[in-house]
């Protein structure tokens, strides 16, 4: 792929967002030797219906950094109250200062529209965060940018006010068992918190290999319609044959407040887009 090593920060608000809308493009990146890291803004900690917040924190973290090490990403979890988030002057300076030291190439996120209130502030913090990183006097104790990375905001399928476009995509269908793998590591979420809030937690198989098989099956389902969505995107990029019967697919929205996705940007970051 590139020559120097592409730099990918995954800002989610959960631990497991990342995972869900963009382990296929952090395993790509991984595999070509590149530096990802994958950050949840909060804890996590409302993720769960039995255990308390402390217990669910402490668990999710460790789940955040074994999903992590399946593919070799490096992790944070940050400790902002999960289903409380803000997008505070404290929160866009954390987010300044985090661009600005693993100075990444991209930048992923949410979109602001989205069912979630944290997935909605972390969106929109990470878009004021954008400009600002280029600014001295803002966060001044760390050394402001030269320029500002691309910025990316992770699949959804909200249509109010816009449905998302899909500037990038990539088939993911040769992706999903390492994908399934990162997403097996958050036990307490998919095998779990998820199937309670489904009212699947009967369904969820008691041996390892059957949960395995279960949790492809739910994960399938649940992004399927993505690659409808995106699919003249996924033809354009990979040919009228492949692009037409993709099945799994991540997109990414590119904003216009991070930096240009120039000719030369798009052929490093995401050459199977031609
Ligand atoms: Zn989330």
């Amino acid at each position: 792929m590139a020559e120097t090593p592409i730099r990918l920060l995954i800002l989610g608000a959960h631990p497991d967002d990342a995972e869900y809308h963009a382990a296929g493009l952090a395993s790509v990146y991984r595999e070509g030797g590149h530096s990802v890291r994958m950050i949840s803004i909060t804890d996590g900690s409302a993720g769960h219906h039995r255990l308390l917040r402390d217990e669910v924190a402490a668990m999710r973290r460790k789940e955040a950094a074994a999903s992590a090490a399946v593919i070799g990403a490096t992790c944070q979890v940050w400790d902002f109250s999960d289903g409380e988030l803000e997008p505070t002057l404290e929160l866009r300076r954390r987010v300044i200062a985090e661009i600005r030291n693993y100075r990444p190439d991209l930048v992923l996120t949410h979109r602001t529209n989205d069912y979630h209130p944290d997935h909605r502030a972390a969106g929109q913090v990470v878009q004021d965060a954008a400009f600002l990183v280029r600014v001295p006097h803002v966060v001044p104790e760390v050394p402001a940018l030269p320029s500002d990375p691309i910025i990316g905001c992770m699949a959804d399928l909200f249509t109010r006010p816009c449905p998302m476009s899909t500037d990038i995509v990539l088939d993911i269908t040769p992706r999903i068992d390492t994908i399934v793998e990162m997403l097996a590591k958050h036990r307490s979420q998919v095998f779990e918190w998820l199937p309670y809030l489904e009212g699947t937690e009967a369904q969820v198989p008691a041996d390892e290999s059957g949960r395995i098989g279960w949790l492809r099956d739910w994960y399938v389902a649940a992004i399927r319609r993505r690659a409808e969505h995106c699919r003249a995107r996924l033809v354009e990029a990979y040919g009228a044959d492949r692009g037409g019967s993709i099945e799994l697919a991540e997109m990414f929205e590119i904003s216009e407040y991070g930096g240009a996705l120039t000719e030369p940007a798009r052929k490093r970051l995401f050459p199977w887009m031609g």
